[in-house]
């Protein structure tokens, strides 16, 4: 794809920038503007706002026989895309056209929610299906108001060029065929001068049967399509200013956080910040791609960029003003803590913990371990806590009744706070200050983490003091 190294960039706007037709015209003024500057554009589109829930409620209550939910959602999907079509779209045959195409597709989402109540079974395979549609629905108006506009464009249904493994719900891009099936469905289109308006979020297996990419996936196909085009950026449109230095809600005075290296945004996807999907960041970082994330409703406003390296500039500029540059956290965990002094010295006790938890499929977004190796720690969701002590209990069965462990247990609900310090492994006393910021605010700190990534300091915190935390962290970030 040599040909359009750097000369493609990749659009994807997220499902409030397209959830009315006041966001749409938004979006067409931003396609227009990309225009100007790339040779080629590819705009990649969520379902608008709310339609993937609804279309999930739909099929789920439908395998219970009930019925409500979908008739709910088959009229709000219509009033919405009609309304879209009806406002976006003048001239008469391309509006026409249009609205037989969304009528197909609610058809079609009628007949799979019918067929999934007679067999009150919703599959993952089958929900796929049913989720597609919120994708499938919205290029179609995109596409056709870009037109209307005079943009040249298409829509085009990304189960053609994404193929995917046959995780249903959760499925992995298979690189190499992706690039094969863009090849013949999108280059011939972006030679020709348009603009493919790609559905996010869908795949198909090698066969062409439905996948999706898990929630929030849009973000996850536009860095596939970025990653195989060789694109020279990555933009997502969202409604937010970008990346901030903390949740608004929970800190009044965040603010966009200008540029972020890979590895930082990767510790606060990771660790909670719902701006970026975290498997969106790895293909672009891998080939090297930066990726923007901007605010639809507010283009005077630059955003965050986010790149491999920063420039030596950036690091100057941020480490003499800031301790920290992010504040983020997961709520909703318990803490597991695995005791007993016949710990000690035994080999291979933490692998077997881990390769236990490991089969429940409860993640693990923290570990910390006491040097003396009489207790080990981790963090899991609070929906996995109880399922984890049963199988660690049934895994060391033999050192429990041995006593060389005392005991498994679950801590309370707790959060985990991540501040994102970049610059601690040339500066002295990060860490310092943060426990000094934290002891001044009077929050009891009930295990920490100190990642090796080096870029950032994980703490439990009891959920009552979630809100303290973050403040007395985040006034480290100026
Ligand atoms: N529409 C999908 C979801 O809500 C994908 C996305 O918006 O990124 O999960
Ligand atoms: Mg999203």
């Amino acid at each position: 794809m040599a040909q359009n190294k750097r000369e493609t960039l990749v659009m994807k706007f997220g499902g409030t920038s397209v959830g009315t037709p006041e966001a749409i015209r938004f979006g067409l003024e931003i396609v227009r503007q990309a225009q100007k500057d790339w040779k080629h554009v590819v705009v990649v589109s969520s379902a608008f706002s709310q339609v993937t829930d609804a279309l999930y409620q739909s099929a789920v209550q439908a395998s219970r026989g009930n019925l409500t939910v979908f008739e709910q959602t088959y009229q709000m999907l219509k009033k919405r895309h009609f309304l879209a079509v009806e406002e976006l779209i003048n001239e008469d045959s391309l509006k026409l056209q249009t609205l037989s195409t969304v009528t197909e597709l609610l058809t079609l989402f009628s007949s799979l929610v019918q067929a999934i109540s007679v067999l009150g079974e919703a599959s993952p395979r089958a929900l796929d299906t049913v989720v597609s549609m919120g994708e499938r629905l919205a290029v179609t108006v995109l596409a056709a108001a870009f037109s209307d506009a005079g943009i040249k464009t298409q829509a085009v249904d990304a189960s053609q060029i994404i193929v995917t493994d046959n995780q249903f719900q959760n499925a992995a891009p298979l690189f190499d065929l992706t690039q094969a099936k863009v090849q013949i469905g999108l280059l011939p289109l972006l030679e020709a001068g348009f603009i493919p308006v790609v559905t996010g979020f869908l795949g198909a297996t090698e066969e062409g049967i439905r996948t999706t990419l898990g929630r929030g996936g849009s973000d996850y196909s536009a860095a596939i399509l970025g990653v195989v085009l060789e694109a020279g950026e990555v933009w997502i449109w969202t409604d937010v200013n970008g990346v901030m230095t903390a949740d608004p809600r929970l800190a009044r005075d965040a603010e966009t956080i200008p540029v972020l290296s890979y590895r930082e945004v990767s510790e606060l996807a990771y660790f909670g910040a719902k701006v970026l999907h975290p498997k969106t960041i790895r293909p672009v970082v891998e080939a090297g791609i930066p990726l923007r994330v901007l605010n639809t409703f507010d283009r005077t406003k630059p955003g965050t960029l986010i790149q491999e390296q920063l420039s030596e500039k950036e690091i100057e500029i941020s480490s003499n003003s800031t301790i920290i540059k992010a504040v983020t956290a997961i709520k909703g965990v318990q803490l597991i803590t695995v005791e007993g002094r016949g710990m000690l010295g035994v080999p291979g006790v933490a692998a077997r913990i881990f390769s236990a938890v490991a089969t429940t499929g409860a993640t693990v977004p923290l570990i910390t371990e006491a040097s003396s190796e009489q207790s080990l720690c981790f963090a899991v969701p609070v929906e996995m806590a109880a399922c984890v002590i049963d199988v660690l209990e049934k895994t060391l069965a033999d050192e429990i009744y041995r006593r060389n462990i005392d005991r498994v247990w679950a801590s309370e609900e707790v959060v985990i706070v991540t501040a994102v310090c970049p610059h601690m492994r040339h500066k002295l006393g990060v860490a310092g200050k943060v426990f000094s910021a934290l002891a001044d605010h009077e929050v009891n700190v009930l295990a920490i983490a100190h990642g090796s990534s080096e870029v950032s300091i994980s703490l439990v915190v009891a959920t009552q003091d979630l809100e303290t935390t973050i403040k007395a962290l985040h006034g480290l970030t100026r």
